[in-house]
């Protein structure tokens, strides 16, 4: 059986759209299918819509959230309650073509136990989000040990046994992206051209992909908080050659009062630096605090399964 697992969050315009173009690539591919569409706390007619669909089509099963948690949350919920041999999550908006899936099948069966969707380019992405995407790529591998793959989102196919490994890392800030990568397992790409949204608006703006980048970097690396350790060497350092040089200064030219202006600047200086390290342990801490508290990743208000159970 092959489990879709779908994030519904606000997609009201494209339900209808989804699953007439998802419902046709399924039925021809001869596979047993379930559909898994997690509702995330949308404040529209999304899950009216879904429970119209489950009326129509067999095989949709609802998951309905107490509230948004976000997408990570969602497909974490997705993969919980999957229960087919090969899991695929893919977008409500249909930016993530499902006539991609006989793709992905195909490979699966030749023994893949990764199949991603990989974008031939991002042409259809806008200058700052192309351009910010590569950058955060390009930070975030050479800072953490797991390697992103570039221009794959969450689109791919997994394994039964991919899906049970990523079931055991306990992470309550789960960053999707991160740890599918984490997991490892046989992999290998298809290719496609994604498309613009069909329909509704997009849910990531800058200031919530500049935090999913903070927290995808945070999430997989330690860097930034052993960076501290070198600067502060540096910066000791330095003042320990600046001393020698003031001792030997005065030893030979006797002291002179001027200098304020340059005691300013190391003082305001040093202080920026002591508030940033701060910051970046503060970072870490509220990230071992929430996971400390262990609170679930999401909280289910019901599950509506085919046939009305
Ligand atoms: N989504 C979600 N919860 C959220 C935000 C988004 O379930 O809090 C879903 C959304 O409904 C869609 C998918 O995640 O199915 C991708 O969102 P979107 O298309 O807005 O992101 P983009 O393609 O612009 O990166
Ligand atoms: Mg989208």
């Amino acid at each position: 059986m092959i489990s879709i697992v779908c994030p519904f969050y606000n997609e009201q315009d494209v339900v209808a759209a989804f699953f007439g173009r998802l419902i046709p690539v399924l039925n021809e591919t001869q596979e047993e299918f379930e559909i898994i569409c997690i509702n995330d706390g949308s404040s529209d007619n999304t899950l009216l819509g879904l429970l119209a669909a489950q009326g129509r089509y067999r095989g949709v099963r609802i998951v309905d959230l107490s509230r948004n948690y976000g997408k990570e949350a969602a497909l974490t919920a997705g993969l919980d309650i999957a229960r087919g041999d090969a899991v695929i999550p893919i977008d409500a908006d249909l930016q993530d073509p499902p006539e991609l899936i006989p793709r992905l099948l195909e490979k699966w069966r030749e023994g893949f136990e990764v199949v991603l969707a990989q974008r031939a380019n991002r042409s259809k992405d806008d200058w700052f989000k192309s351009h910010s995407a590569g950058w955060f790529y390009r930070v975030h591998n050479r800072l953490a040990n797991v390697q992103l793959a570039e221009n794959v989102g969450d689109f791919r196919l997994m394994d039964r046994c991919v899906v049970e490994a990523i079931r055991q890392l306990p992470e309550r800030q789960r960053f999707m992206k991160g740890i599918f990568a984490w997991v490892g397992f046989r992999t290998s790409a298809v290719e496609y051209v994604r498309e613009t949204r069909t329909g509704g608006a997009t849910k990531f703006s800058g200031w919530r992909l500049w935090n999913l980048a903070l927290e995808g970097i945070t999430s997989f690396s330690t860097m930034p908080l052993r960076v501290w350790t070198y600067a502060g060497v540096l910066v000791a350092g330095a003042s320990l050659l600046y001393g020698a040089f003031i001792i030997i200064y005065t030893l030979i030219e006797g002291i002179k009062l001027p200098g304020y202006a340059s005691l300013l600047v190391v003082v305001t200086f040093l202080g920026g630096l002591q508030l940033i390290g701060l910051g970046v342990i503060g970072e870490y801490l509220g990230r071992t605090y929430t996971e400390a508290k262990q609170r679930p990743v999401y909280i289910v208000r019901k599950t509506h399964e085919p046939g009305g159970q």
